[in-house]
């Protein structure tokens, strides 16, 4: 089978019917039963680490007068415009409803929705630290930062062994739409992305032939790049037959954003002054790899290659460095090569060491992590000549947005 074909094509509505069940049973069967937590000092460090965030002028909190009923019926419309019935609306609504009922409080006053998101990542990837006997997972809190941009982070907790792990309240959304946009691109051509005959030069026109795509992935980098946000974005779900990939290539972002956060703690980088950061950023990677190929072998429904194969670390890296490229166009303002972290190429070259005990198994994985990054670095070249090629008006337009 292909690598990418087929997944698409799943039985419509299955992935659909049992995303409750998935979601409320995932938890009861890789939930962390037992595990006793030594994390006082890190859920304390955090308390007051969040206060201060949260006072901050711009902190990304839910207003009180936020008005549930406005959400609602964009919810509604967009669901109608991507082509589900009113019962099927009305069934992810009242599933949200539940999900954001029960969801954990590590950061009181941020998205219940980014809170449960947070907590069920979390869980799984602990669950999967708990196959492999790593333990480190017991001396970690967990927080969201009340802050825009698409963050993950592991804060140290000095003179102790806990950790924070941490994500930004508008991450999610970043994924969320990365694998929105990459859904619809990969099936612009699902077979040409991993064919022999692949060129870049009919890539780019792929992509290009499609008006609504390229003006599709260029606002959630202008609104990403300018506000941190989704803010510019309008509210498109995904259709049936792009839901299957769509949520395996959110959730696989995700999972190695958060896990590789997970590995920075376990390694204890950024504790000795004489470590080199950008070894540790390799190394953070290899853990993510591990973690995200270990959750995936616990797969909740059906098989998720996107995870095991760690194309969402590819796709989340090369989104990242396009976000950076596009901003660099816009403020003008160009970023200088890291001391801290190897460039994504670099890193991304280290994804194939990653020891996986078939081989045949190593290659078709491997070509899921080909064709992610020929989608993505397609994307990058068609928005950075857009980007660049934007009269000097708009970019002074963008810098005021970003200003603002
Ligand atoms: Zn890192």
């Amino acid at each position: 089978m292909s690598a990418f074909g087929g997944k698409a094509d799943a039985p419509h509505g299955v992935f659909y019917e049992y995303t409750p069940y998935l979601n409320e049973t995932a938890r009861l069967i890789v939930g962390v039963a037992g595990m006793v937590k030594q994390n006082e000092a890190a859920i304390e460090l955090w308390r007051q680490i969040f206060a201060t965030l949260a006072n901050a002028e711009d902190a990304t909190l839910v207003d009180a007068d936020y008005n549930p009923t406005e959400d609602e019926a964009r919810f509604r419309e967009g669901f109608a415009q991507a082509g589900w019935s009113e019962e099927e609306t009305q069934f992810r609504l009242d599933l949200l409803r539940k999900q954001e009922a029960g969801a954990p409080v590590t950061s009181p006053g941020v998205s219940p929705h980014v809170e449960f998101l947070f907590g069920l990542l979390c869980d799984d990837i602990e669950a999967a630290m708990e196959r492999l006997h790593i333990e480190s997972h017991g001396r970690v809190a967990r927080g969201i930062e009340p802050r825009a941009g698409p963050l993950a982070a592991n804060t140290n907790v000095v003179m102790t062994d806990e950790g924070i792990i941490t994500v930004g309240s508008f991450l999610f959304r970043f994924c969320g739409l990365i694998a929105r946009a990459f859904t619809r691109t990969l099936h612009r051509a699902p077979t040409f992305w991993e064919s022999a005959n692949y060129s870049h030069d009919l890539a780019r026109a792929y992509v290009r032939d499609d008006p609504k795509l390229v003006a599709y992935w260029l606002r959630i980098f202008l609104s990403f790049s300018t506000t941190g946000t989704h803010v510019m974005v309008p509210f498109q779900p995904a259709k049936r037959h792009e839901l299957v990939v769509f949520e395996q290539v959110a959730r696989a972002m995700e999972i190695f954003a958060i896990a590789h956060e997970y590995g920075h703690h376990h390694l204890d980088h950024g504790r000795r002054i004489e470590d080199d950061p950008k070894l540790d950023e390799f190394s953070a990677d290899q853990f993510a790899l591990k973690i995200s190929y270990e959750v995936e072998r616990k797969p909740i429904l059906m098989p998720n290659p996107y995870l095991s194969s760690g194309a969402g670390g590819v796709i989340l890296l090369l989104a990242l460095e396009t976000l950076n490229g596009i901003r660099e166009v816009i403020t003008r303002i160009s970023i200088a090569p890291s001391v801290t972290h190897p460039d994504v190429d670099a890193r991304l070259l280290q994804f194939d060491s990653v020891s996986v005990l078939k081989p045949q198994e190593f290659v078709a994985l491997r070509a899921f992590r080909i064709a992610s990054t020929r989608i993505m670095k397609t994307v990058q070249s068609v928005l950075l000549e857009l980007t660049n090629a934007m009269p000097p008006d708009a970019h002074k337009l963008l810098r005021a947005l970003s200003e603002a």
